[in-house]
């Protein structure tokens, strides 16, 4: 058979919804609907159910909102409509594997009368023993074919009685399926370490095998990007668009998404649900970057990249075939890239939906919000760096700090001096006294109240003013530098904390 020479480039992502979108599900629709919209092709998503007992309750939602939250809005399949509903687009649907179960029946059977399949009739307890013997005798895992030399009357016979039985693909015994996989370059595979795949399962169902190339044939696929360990699955794959005479779409692998360790990325490690990343504050347009460059990069110094950039400098040429370590700290950077990027009242509102309850409460939370965006935006990276750290960070804004030891106040070069606290007490009575004759407007110019302050460090020096400063109204030894911390605290409370 030729490959497919449909002009338009028709791509799709074709999740199982056994619980939640991965970020390497993320990776493999980005990379599919990059392809598709790179070209003006479709990208469409399907949902590959027919595995019912591994299929979760709202799977298929998570996966929707995860890919809708993060940009990737299929043209065709399975959608989110305005009120956030699933719904369903396009001509060649259903877009749900197990509302198609007629059409795998009626080609499972095709294959049969083709000689291209068999029923087998082997029981759960044979299939164990030929398990335990191919083992035993060092053979690849599979089924040893015996259905397979069952007489056309034999198999009228266990038809008639009703007897348990499955459909199976009958792979050439000799020979190899040779492919040009658009990452890897020349594949093959020997027939003799392929499996005779079960395609039609007892209840009906089909596997995800015969599925996979009915649907990606009647839905046009061109283009099937998927992640690596489908690579062995290919080959009776290909076979199959021979068997029923089908033209082959081309065939994409990608790379492994690796923990630092380089162990396969796994939940043990970290998070690994898309939905997981955006609760802790990343933002859409960080992760899908981040996700991008797992295994892509545009070959230059860039790094940021828009999804609309994205579609305009991605090729599947560039993409490495060694895993991708995914780095948390890379995709904290990007998070803060984006962060950056946020107009004051987007990042007000942001900062808002991590801020504690505790931190509402309190009378000056929506006063002192806005004016602490400025030292925030320094300091997080994302939005549970401001659940974290609140409690050493920024609870001291709105909760006047307690200062345990007076002697805190002290700087260190007066600490051995025996009045040292007495005079870090007078120099910061003189600040207090010019901060409270600094006209009110002034206040919100960190320049202005630095110039007023400025000068009695000249004449007792730096630390011995500004310690104690930063002391009265932090209570921390860390904080940002104390013209900020009036700047944010404002007047009133300065004036109440010193
Ligand atoms: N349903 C498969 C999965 O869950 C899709 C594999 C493919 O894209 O062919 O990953």
């Amino acid at each position: 058979m030729s490959e497919n020479t449909n002009t338009q480039i028709v791509t799709r992502f074709a999740p199982s919804p056994t619980g939640y979108l991965h970020v390497g599900g993320l990776r493999t629709a980005l990379y599919a609907y990059l392809m598709a919209k790179k070209s003006g092709g479709r990208f469409l998503l399907r949902i590959e159910d027919t595995d019912q007992a591994r299929t979760v309750e709202g799977g298929i939602e998570n996966i929707t909102h995860s890919l809708a939250w993060a940009g990737i809005i299929p043209d065709e399949g399975i959608k989110l409509d305005e009120n956030g509903a699933i719904m369903e687009t396009g001509h060649n649907g259903p877009y749900i594997q197990s509302e198609r179960l007629n059409l795998y029946k009626k080609y499972a059977e095709e294959l049969i009368e083709k000689g291209h399949a068999y029923y087998c009739f082997c029981t759960p307890e044979r299939l164990e023993e030929v398990k335990t013997q191919r083992q035993a005798d060092k053979l690849p895992p599979g089924y040893d074919g015996l259905c397979k030399t069952l007489s056309k009357e034999e198999v009228d016979v266990k038809l008639q009685a009703s007897e348990k039985h499955v459909i199976r693909l009958s792979i050439p015994e000799v020979g190899a399926s040779v492919f040009e996989d658009q990452i890897r370059g020349s594949v093959s595979f020997q027939y003799s370490d392929v499996d005779d795949q079960v395609l039609l399962k007892s209840d009906g169902f089909p596997t995800y095998h015969l599925a996979v190339v009915v649907d990606d044939h009647h839905m046009e696929v061109t283009h099937v990007i998927r992640g690596e360990e489908w690579i062995s699955s290919t080959p009776k794959h290909l076979y199959l668009y021979e068997c029923f005479g089908w033209e082959k779409p081309l065939f994409a692998h990608l790379p492994l998404l690796l923990n630092s360790d380089r162990s396969k990325l796994s939940k043990r490690q970290g998070d690994v649900a898309v939905m997981d990343y955006k609760d802790k504050g990343y933002l859409p347009e960080a992760l899908l970057n981040f996700v991008a460059f797992l295994g892509w990069n545009p070959g230059d110094e860039r790094e940021l990249f828009t999804l609309k950039e994205l579609v305009e400098e991605f090729s599947l040429e560039k993409v490495n075939k060694s895993g991708a370590v995914f780095n948390l700290e890379k995709l904290d950077w990007y998070n803060h890239e984006y962060l950056k990027k946020l107009s004051k009242e987007e990042f007000e509102s942001y900062v808002d939906n991590f801020m504690p309850a505790i931190a509402k409460e309190s009378d000056n939370y929506k006063e002192v919000l806005p004016r602490l965006l400025g030292t925030l935006i320094e300091r997080i990276e994302k939005g549970t760096d401001i659940t974290d750290t609140y409690e050493e960070n920024i609870s001291y804004f709105f909760t006047k700090p307690n200062i345990q030891d007076e002697n805190t106040l002290v700087w260190k070069s007066l600490k051995d001096d025996a009045d040292g606290l007495p005079k870090s007490k007078s120099y910061i009575a003189e600040v207090r006294e010019i901060l409270s004759n600094l006209e009110d407007d002034k206040w919100s110019d960190k320049e202005a109240i630095k110039d007023v302050v400025w000068p009695l460090t000249d004449k007792y020096g730096r630390g011995e003013v500004l310690w104690p400063l930063r002391v009265s109204l932090s209570g921390r030894e860390k904080s940002p530098d104390p013209f900020e911390l009036c700047f944010i605290l404002g007047k009133e409370e300065v004036l109440r904390r010193i």
